[in-house]
C-alpha cells in the first residue's frame, strides 16, 4: 500500500469547485501501517457557510427542484454506473483510511451503487396520493424536499453510509452538504466527484471534510440547513438532536449499538456459531450492528463457546490488501487504545479472556493498529464491558437460564439497534422478536441487509429510518392539498365533516 507524502493536500468540493487553499489540513494515517497516507484540506466555518449557500441556491433552482422523476432516476443510475467503473478507486480510499479488508470495501461499493439504483427505481414509482375526500374537493398528499440537508457520516463504513444518505436525499430533490469523518475523508470526496461527473448540478452535493468538533456546530446550526442526517456515536447524536430541536428541524439519527445475539439450546448450533463469529468479528468489530453481547442458553453454553473459539482462532488477521485477510486493523490507533482499555479494565475486574485480549505477535503487523479477535466471559450484563459500545473485535459471552431471564438481560442496555435469535421454535422466535427493544431482529440469521428494507434503531441507537421507501420519505416533507370541486365556497368550521 503506497503513501502520498509530499503531494498537495487533496481538495474538497463546494458549488462544483475544488477548494485547495485552506489554512489547515487533515493528515491521514494509514491504520494498517502507521504511515501517512495523504493530507486533505480541512474546511473552516467559512467553507461551511459557502457550502450551505451553494446547496440552497442549487436546490432552489427550478431545473433541480422540478426535475421529473425519470430524469432524476437517470442521474442516480449514472452515479451507480460511475461507482462501478471507479470501484477500485473507491474501495482503495476506504481500505487505506479505515483498514477494512479489500473484499469488504469492494462489496461496499457494489452495495452503494445498488442503493443508487434502488433510489432511482423508487423515485420513478413513488407517487403522490389521493386521499379520501370528506367534502366536494380533491385532497392530495405530495412530497417536497426539505431544502438543504446536512449529512454527517462516521468512519467505519463510509461508502455504504454515505450512499444511504446521498442517494435518498438526491432522489428526494434536496441539496446536500456532506461532512465525512476526519478518519475517512476521501470516500465522500470521490462520491462528490462522481455526482458531478454524472451530471448532478454543481452545488447540489458539496463535500466539506473537517473536524466535527470545530465545524460541526456551524453546519448543524446554519439557518439554511433544514434537515440533519447523522450517523455516528450517541453522544454527538444527542448534541445534534438538541440543536435540531431548538431549530425545529428533523434529525435522522443512526447511532451506536450493543446488540444482543441470542442462541437457544434447540437452535442449529453450527450455523449459530458461524453467525456469532461473523456477527462480531467481521469488519474488526467496527459495525454498529455487531452482535457484541452473546447470550447462550446455559445447557449448551460451553459447547457453543468452544465452537466460536475454534472459529475465531481460524480467522486471518492481516494487512487489509493481503489475499484472504478477514480482519484488518482498527480504523485508528486511538480506537485500538480504547479497545485495550476496555478489555484490560474487564480483565482487572476478574473477567476471563477466552481468546485474544492482545495485539497479534506477527511482526508484519506491528506498526498497524491491529488487535486479535477477543472473547470475554465470566462477566455480568451490567458490567461496563457488556454495556458500553467498544466498536472492536470483542465479544461478551454470557449464559442465560430461561426466556424471561434472557429478555430482561437483552433489553437491559441503553441501545436498541439490532438483535439476533437462534431457535428451532418459531413461536418462541416470534415472542422474543416482539419483546426485544431493537430496530432490527434477525431470526436464524444475522447481518442480512437490504437497501429495500428500512434501517434504524430504538432507544439510544437513534431516531428515524434510512433505506427502503421510508428512507426516501425521510428526506421529504409532506404537503397536503385540498382542491375544490365546487363553484361556491363550502369550507370552514360551520360545515360538519
Ligand atoms: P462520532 O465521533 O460520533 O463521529 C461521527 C461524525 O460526526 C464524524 O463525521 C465526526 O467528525 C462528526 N462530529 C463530531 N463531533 C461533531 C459535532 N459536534 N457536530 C457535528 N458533527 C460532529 O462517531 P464515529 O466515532 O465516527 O463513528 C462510530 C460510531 O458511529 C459508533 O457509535 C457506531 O455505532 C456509530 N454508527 C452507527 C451506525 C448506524 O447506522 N446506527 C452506522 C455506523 C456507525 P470527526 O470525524 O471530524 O470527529
Amino acid at each position: 500500500m503506497g503513501t502520498a507524502v509530499g503531494l498537495k493536500p487533496l481538495p474538497f468540493l463546494i458549488a462544483g469547485e475544488w477548494i485547495q487553499d485552506t489554512p489547515s489540513h487533515i493528515t491521514h494515517i494509514n491504520p494498517a501501517t502507521g504511515e501517512v497516507n495523504y493530507e486533505v484540506c480541512a474546511a473552516t466555518e467559512g467553507h461551511i457557510d459557502a457550502a450551505v449557500h451553494a446547496a440552497q441556491k442549487a436546490a432552489s433552482n427550478p431545473g433541480w427542484r422540478n426535475m421529473l422523476p425519470h430524469e432524476r432516476a437517470r442521474l442516480l443510475n449514472r452515479i451507480a454506473d460511475l461507482m462501478i467503473e471507479r470501484s477500485d478507486l473507491l474501495a482503495r480510499c476506504q481500505m487505506l483510511e479505515n483498514g477494512k479488508v479489500w473484499k469488504e470495501c469492494k462489496n461496499q461499493v457494489a452495495n452503494g451503487a445498488a442503493t443508487f439504483r434502488f433510489c432511482a427505481a423508487a423515485i420513478e414509482t413513488l407517487g403522490s396520493e389521493i386521499t379520501p375526500p370528506r367534502g366536494n374537493y380533491l385532497s392530495m398528499t405530495v412530497y417536497e424536499p426539505w431544502g438543504v440537508v446536512a449529512a454527517i457520516t462516521p468512519w467505519n463504513s463510509p461508502i455504504t453510509l454515505t450512499c444511504n444518505k446521498i442517494a435518498a436525499a438526491l432522489a428526494a430533490g434536496n441539496g446536500i452538504v456532506l461532512k465525512p469523518a476526519s478518519f475517512t475523508p476521501t470516500c465522500g470526496i470521490e462520491l462528490g466527484r462522481i455526482a458531478l461527473d454524472a451530471g448532478v448540478p454543481p452545488g447540489i452535493l458539496n463535500v466539506v471534510p473537517g473536524s466535527g468538533s470545530k465545524i460541526g456546530d456551524a453546519l448543524v446550526n446554519h439557518p439554511l440547513v433544514r434537515m440533519v442526517s447523522f450517523t455516528g456515536g450517541t453522544e454527538v447524536g444527542r448534541r445534534i438532536s438538541e440543536f435540531a430541536g431548538k431549530k425545529i428541524i428533523p434529525a435522522v439519527l443512526e447511532l451506536g449499538g450493543k446488540s444482543p445475539h441470542i442462541i437457544f439450546a434447540d437452535a442449529n448450533l453450527k450455523a449459530a456459531a458461524d453467525a456469532a463469529t461473523v456477527a462480531i468479528f467481521e469488519g474488526t468489530g467496527q459495525s454498529c450492528t455487531a452482535g457484541s453481547r452473546l447470550f447462550v442458553e446455559r445447557k449448551v453454553y460451553d459447547q457453543v463457546i468452544s465452537m466460536i473459539i475454534e472459529r475465531a482462532k481460524s480467522l486471518r488477521v492481516d494487512l487489509p490488501d493481503a489475499p484472504g485477510a478477514q480482519l484488518g486493523p482498527s480504523a485508528s490507533f486511538s480506537q485500538r487504545e480504547f479497545i485495550e482499555k476496555m478489555v484490560n479494565g474487564a480483565r482487572n475486574e476478574g473477567a476471563e479472556i477466552l481468546i485474544g485480549g492482545q495485539r497479534p505477535a506477527d511482526a508484519r503487523l506491528a506498526k498497524g493498529a491491529f488487535y486479535l479477535p477477543t472473547i470475554v466471559a465470566g462477566i455480568r450484563n451490567t458490567s461496563s464491558i457488556a454495556q458500553q459500545e467498544i466498536f472492536g473485535p470483542v465479544l461478551c459471552a454470557m449464559p442465560f437460564d430461561n426466556e424471561d431471564d434472557l429478555i430482561q438481560q437483552a433489553n437491559d442496555v441503553s441501545y436498541g439497534l439490532a438483535s439476533g435469535i437462534w431457535t428451532a421454535d418459531y413461536k418462541r422466535a416470534w415472542r422474543v422478536a416482539r419483546a426485544l427493544e431493537a430496530g432490527m431482529v434477525w431470526i436464524n440469521t444475522y447481518k442480512q441487509f437490504s437497501t429495500a428494507a428500512p434501517f434504524g434503531g430504538f432507544k439510544d441507537s437513534g431516531l428515524g429510518r434510512e433505506k427502503g421507501l421510508q428512507g426516501i420519505r425521510t428526506y421529504q416533507q409532506v404537503k397536503t392539498m385540498f382542491w375544490s370541486m365546487s363553484d361556491t365556497f363550502d369550507g370552514g368550521f360551520s360545515i360538519a365533516k
